[in-house]
């Protein structure tokens, strides 16, 4: 039972010819087509903490290196530190005889137990913190490394520049006779001298690094490395030393509350009109969208109703549900698919009627209606009428034993076009007809 609500028994081939289960396509309203992961542009629309739901400027959270200021993981097991306040005796200000008590604050794991005190730092005064940042024992290289790239990436630009004007003009300026042209010598005096690389005076050298010098020598382990017992519980496992990049620590007495990284909001765009397929509200803990044009709102969900018994060379009968999930009336057909890699595992018989599917109404369970809802249904195709569902009846005959039987199906439908068009006359409702394919797993025998 649980595995037939498993979302992967239904697949819907994208336009880009992907296989996803119809909850993570997208229908494009102005192409008609499905769109899913793969074929939409994905966009950044905001950064912010999901800890304490702050939102964040783009160039802001590249500066924080997408982390939150103020929010912590525990670096022992990723669960959200707290913060814990707690009182200590500290000598008064007037009599140092006397003692009072001080409010102080310490960051806790309430998973794993972790505090700030295992680590050894001091509890802060103020609740918000002012934790000291670890530093990075390699700030100096990595830094040097990142300029020298710019600067690489500044000189090539340079380069491909100088080439398209190059290009452009047959003939031999008198300053690019000297390999300078007025542009591009105000842009080198503009250029930034990096420690030793020094790209104003000659490119050539500038652009050379200081390859690194192999060791002769490593200096030897103590004789005690090797007969020392080893306390696993102080030892950190690779998860916990790769938290922590920079510094790679082997006991946990030395793990430092890591800042919360930031998550993003995304959008999804169309990328052949360029219109949004799924634009979420700014607001971070908000969970709507502005734009959601989610395959389930549009197009016919499939399901299998129940699991059935197959043995091979038998025909055995099963029932698809179909939904509408549109507010208008919808004629269905059912066609075997093309999709050749499928064919060997089985047939499949499918109703040859056309079938009328009501539409969405929200307030339908409420409401008193005759079981067929006056529809007049073929009994030998048509298993239930329930709202906007309808139960259709197929018949399977595997052809191979110990597989899954994935038989593609060609579901073809009317779809009431919601985008006003330009040529057409408003008052006519634009009516499309749409095909979609489907694999449909009908279990093994
Ligand atoms: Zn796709
Ligand atoms: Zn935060
Ligand atoms: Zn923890
Ligand atoms: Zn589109």
């Amino acid at each position: 039972m649980v595995d037939l609500f498993n979302p992967d028994r239904v697949i819907y081939v994208c336009s880009c010819g992907a296989d996803k289960p119809i909850s993570r396509i997208y229908f494009c309203r102005h192409c008609l087509k499905l769109r899913c992961g793969n074929c939409v542009t994905h966009e950044v629309d905001s950064h912010y903490c999901p800890n304490c739901l702050e939102s964040m400027p783009s160039a802001e959270a590249r500066v924080k290196k997408n982390r939150c200021g103020s929010c912590f993981d525990c670096p022992s097991c990723k669960h959200t530190l707290s913060t814990r306040a707690s009182s200590i005796q500290v000598p008064s200000a007037e009599d140092n005889s006397k003692t009072i008590p001080k409010k102080v604050y310490y960051l806790a794991c309430g998973f794993c137990r972790w505090t700030s005190r295992d680590a050894g730092l001091k509890d802060q005064n103020v609740a918000s913190g002012g934790w000291q940042e670890i530093e990075n024992p390699d700030s100096k290289t990595v830094a040097s490394l990142i300029e020298h790239y710019r600067a690489l990436a500044l000189h090539d630009k340079m380069e491909k520049e100088h080439r398209k004007t190059m290009r452009k003009r047959p003939f031999i300026q008198f300053s690019d006779k000297y390999t300078l042209s007025a542009l591009m010598s105000k842009k080198k005096t503009s250029l930034p001298s990096i420690g030793g690389l020094n790209l104003r005076s000659d490119d050539s050298k500038a652009l050379e690094m200081q390859p690194g010098v192999a060791v002769e020598e490593m200096e030897e382990l103590s004789d005690d490395y090797f007969t020392r017992a080893v306390t696993l519980p102080l030892k950190c496992t690779v998860s916990q030393m790769l938290m922590q990049p920079e510094v790679q620590t082997a006991n946990t007495t030395d793990l430092y509350p890591r800042h919360k990284h930031l998550l993003v909001k995304r959008s999804q765009r169309c990328r052949e009109c360029e219109h949004n397929l799924s634009k979420p509200e700014f607001n971070p803990s908000s969970i709507k969208f502005k734009i959601q044009l989610a395959a389930y709102y549009h197009v016919p969900n499939i399901r299998l109703s129940a699991e059935i018994q197959l043995a091979v060379n038998e025909k055995t009968r099963a029932v698809l549900t179909l939904t509408n999930p549109t507010q208008n009336t919808m004629h269905v057909t059912l066609q075997p698919g093309n999709l050749t890699e499928y064919k060997q595992s089985g047939k499949v018989e499918l109703p040859q009627a056309e079938i009328i599917i009501g539409p969405r109404d929200d307030a339908a369970e409420f409401d008193d209606m005759s079981e067929n809802m006056g529809f007049e249904d073929d009994p030998k195709i048509i298993s239930f009428r329930k709202a906007n569902k309808v139960g259709v009846f197929v018949d399977i005959t595997p052809l191979k034993k110990h597989v899954d039987i994935r038989l593609p199906i060609l579901i073809r439908y009317d779809y009431l076009n919601t985008m006003p068009q330009a040529q057409a006359d408003p008052r006519e409702p634009q009516i499309t007809w749409l095909e979609h394919q489907l694999i449909v797993n009908f279990g093994h025998a």
